[in-house]
């Protein structure tokens, strides 16, 4: 395959979100910009979970652009066509709706989304439980960070079987996540 047909739009897309995302930062401590975590989940994605796919890829870059920014989906469509858009959508949370049930819908909604959104659903779990693990939101406690964990192992739960060397990388840093916070917490006594 002539790689200019995977490369271009992949940085057309780079090109896109990191535009969109100019002025946001992420919650950690050092406010890192927040173009890194679209960039980490695709490549996730590439390296780990050996995805060629270019719609799933280009959904990873774009995967925030409709939920956090003023990008429209009529905007993806025009500049990517409908397959992006769509993958982008089954990731965006209804922002109308408050936080408790937007994370239970996440649950019930994974189960059954496409699969190039269900790659990136796991990429982005990935990539934000080791957030939540070494450069967490500056104001959470630690408690809030224990049941975010929790919670993403809820939805990553009904996106099993969907790509092995992913999930493996779930498990391994959820794993480890729960030791670094264990290890920070205070000893229970008795
Ligand atoms: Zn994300």
């Amino acid at each position: 395959m002539d790689e200019a047909r995977l490369i271009t739009p992949l940085l057309k897309a780079l090109h896109f979100a990191a535009d969109k995302h100019r002025d946001q930062r992420r919650k950690d401590e050092d406010a890192s910009p927040y173009i890194n975590h679209p960039i980490e989940v695709a490549e996730l994605l590439a390296r780990v979970g050996g995805v060629t796919d270019l719609v799933a890829l280009q959904g990873a870059i774009l995967h925030d652009t409709i939920e956090d920014t003023d990008t429209s989906p009529e905007e993806l469509e025009r500049e990517f066509g409908p397959d992006v858009r769509r993958v982008v959508e089954e990731v965006t949370d209804d922002k109308n709706l408050p936080k408790p049930e937007r994370k239970r819908l996440q649950i019930e909604h994974a189960a059954h989304i496409s699969r190039p959104a269900r790659l990136v659903k796991l990429a982005d779990k990935i990539s934000n439980v080791r957030s939540v693990t070494l450069t967490p939101p500056a104001r959470w406690p630690l408690s809030r960070r224990q049941e975010y964990l929790d919670w993403t192992e809820q939805v990553v739960g009904r996106l099993r079987g969907t790509n092995s060397s992913l999930e493996k990388l779930y498990d391994e840093l959820l794993a480890e996540g729960r030791r670094v916070l264990s290890a920070l917490a205070p000893e229970t006594p008795g």
